[in-house]
């Protein structure tokens, strides 16, 4: 349902929890929010239930870390629950990941390529995270290559924005969109990632559009961005005049 993240940003959590509360209009039964602590290792909280729930579960946890990613969901493959919450987590706890929309094909992807993976929800986000970390570990494919794989597995039908991050390049934000909306903001201390503007106006007003198939990778100082073909292509962000 609504996705932010950032990289680069002093202290991220409360710029993701603060998207978080500007997206709750959209609506959505849970919640939940990785962060890439560095030394301090990962970070994932998720929660049934309202933002608030959330951010509260974060507290004492001492959360520091300047990269993250967020969600809140709207659920259309298994039911409300912490383990069916935001960001998923592959087996081996290396990669973390986002999703709006639905794939549609994921019985035929999980049945396929997934024998033998414990799966720890019913959705069908999770049968992506764990294909990106089949592929890395199986065919030593790039973190950037594998998420590409698992896209070009999707069926038509599918829809998505993803939001990828994997900790072994704490700094890096992996993003792809088709049949549902991704921007990128970008900002002078940080870049950041939103399905909806309004969620990241107090970090920036500059956005950049992803199309359906682009796919980017992110850190906190460059966007790099490949359409459709896997061209990379470089395209001007938009300035948005609204106050916060
Ligand atoms: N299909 C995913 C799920 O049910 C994502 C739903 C959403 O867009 O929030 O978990």
């Amino acid at each position: 349902c609504g996705i932010v993240g950032a990289t680069g940003l002093n202290q991220v959590l409360p710029s993701l929890l603060r998207g978080l509360e500007k997206l709750e209009y959209r609506g959505y039964d849970s919640a939940g929010v990785y962060v890439n602590g560095g030394d301090a290792g990962d970070f994932l909280v998720r929660e049934k239930g309202r933002v608030s729930v959330l951010e509260a579960a974060t507290k004492n946890k001492n959360i520091t870390g300047t990269a993250g990613i967020a969600h809140t969901r709207w659920a259309t493959h298994g039911g409300v629950s912490v383990e069916n919450a935001h960001p998923h987590m592959s087996e081996d706890g290396r990669f973390f990941l986002v999703h709006n929309g639905v794939i549609e094909n994921y019985d035929e992807l999980r049945d396929t390529y997934l024998q033998g993976v414990k799966l720890h929800s019913q959705t069908d986000t999770e049968i992506a995270v764990q294909l990106i970390d089949k592929f890395s570990r199986e065919n030593n494919m790039s973190t950037f290559d594998a998420f590409r794989q698992m896209i070009s597995l999707l069926d038509d039908n599918s829809a998505y924005g993803f939001l990828l991050m994997d900790n072994e390049t704490p700094d890096l934000l992996y993003a792809a969109k088709k049949k549902s909306p991704l921007l990128i903001g970008v900002a002078d201390q940080g870049n950041v990632v939103t399905s909806d503007a309004a969620a990241m106006l107090d970090v920036t007003q500059d956005f950049i559009e992803l199309l359906d198939g682009d796919v980017a990778i992110i850190d906190k100082k460059a966007v790099r961005l490949f359409d459709v073909q896997g061209h990379e292509v470089t395209r001007e962000s938009f300035h948005l005049d609204i106050d916060a």
